[in-house]
């Protein structure tokens, strides 16, 4: 077979519930390799393109993901970057939104799609879910536009019938094959018949930048979610917290919180001492104004910065990302209020909805 003009793709495999396998004592998954993903898919085989692969060594739950390993994956893309078209990260589902927010923003100037997926039924299982994502995880790592530049040269996550920008995305369904939303921003592809692309959803890099990786992440953050009731000594404790450098607030609404005097002091004194206080609504959807309402004019007021209608998980790793590299907390405040990855929507990034090139 002539496989010098095909397309090439690196598989990376971290873990999770794709390659899990069930552990006839206990009734468990528990990790399993690589060799049994290949084994359980020959159709890789059939597939226009040269796959190779690494893996985590040992695949992990997801749930155990943590900043060391987004910075041993950042090298892996890295030290292969050049050698592969494109990457398809094979992830459990559970925090796979925070480490493709974390990816998207440790990989500058990205120019070769970086797909996630991953599958609610393992392999193994003859209703899988996993085969489909994979299989279709590859075809848009090696997607190609008509003047042979990748397709989809971002960090995104495939799962069931859509392609997400990574740093927009929630894990919203633990029952369904269809897992992952993007609330506030549309799908980059839609996957059926066709894989039909969304071209001017889809960012372009500038050909001229080469890729720059960060490895950095500062982990003193927190996330506050708010609940009618919460406690003056509660709160007043977490925003006292030695080390502290930031709080990912999750408001209600546009950003509103409890108009109460405690509550106000306790907030301006952290923002005071240099503690970034981020501003998420808990709605799953739309954006944070705090301008709106007298309860969210007051955080405003109190120094809390708005986070728009980033994800949480985009907010914590991006705050983690910021925060690593030292930056003051003027200079975090302001950048989070930047689209570095296109995490946050501007009014000079509204896309467009429908113009789109299918294959
Ligand atoms: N617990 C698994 C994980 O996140 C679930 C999955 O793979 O979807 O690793």
């Amino acid at each position: 077979m002539n496989t010098a003009n095909k397309p090439s793709v690196l598989l990376i495999y971290t873990g999770g519930t794709i390659g899990m396998i069930r552990n006839t004592e206990t009734g468990a998954l528990e990790s399993f390799t690589f060799d049994h993903l290949s084994q359980h898919i020959p159709e890789l085989r059939q597939l226009q393109c040269n796959i190779a692969s690494v893996q985590f060594d040992p695949p992990i739950d997801s749930s155990n993901m943590e900043p060391a390993l987004w910075v041993e994956l950042a090298h892996i893309v890295c030290d292969n970057y050049d050698r592969y078209d494109g990457f398809v990260v094979l992830h459990g589902s559970d925090t796979m939104a925070y480490t493709a927010s974390a990816m998207s923003f440790a990989l500058e100037n990205l120019s070769k799609p970086v797909i996630f997926t991953g599958s609610q039924l393992p392999i193994g299982i003859l209703r899988t879910d996993g085969k489909e994502n994979l299989i279709t995880a590859i075809e848009i790592a090696s997607a190609k536009r008509p003047d042979g530049s990748p397709m989809v040269p971002e960090v995104c996550i495939l799962f069931q019938d859509r392609l997400l920008r990574g740093c927009r995305t929630t894990k919203a369904n633990a029952e369904h094959f269809n897992a992952f939303r993007s609330h506030n921003y549309p799908s980059l592809a839609d996957v059926g018949v066709h894989i039909n692309y969304y071209t001017r959803r889809i960012r372009r890099p500038d050909p001229d930048k080469p890729l720059k990786p960060h490895f950095l992440y500062d982990t003193n953050v927190i996330v506050l979610t708010l609940f009618p009731g919460i406690q003056e000594r509660i709160v007043s404790q977490v925003l006292r917290m030695e080390g502290l450098k930031a709080v990912v607030m999750k408001t209600f609404g546009t950003g509103n919180a409890p108009q109460k005097e405690w509550f106000s002091r306790a907030i301006h004194e952290a923002t005071e001492r240099g503690v970034v206080i981020m501003n998420v609504t808990q709605c799953p959807s739309g954006s944070v104004e705090m301008e709106r309402y007298e309860t969210g004019r007051q955080l405003l007021e109190a120094g809390v910065t708005s986070g728009y209608d980033c994800t949480v998980e985009a907010t914590v790793t991006k705050l983690m990302f910021l925060l690593g590299h030292g930056y003051t907390p003027d200079e975090v405040r302001r950048l989070m209020n930047t689209s570095i990855a296109g995490e946050i929507t501007l009014e000079s990034d509204r896309p467009l909805q429908y113009d789109s090139l299918s294959f």
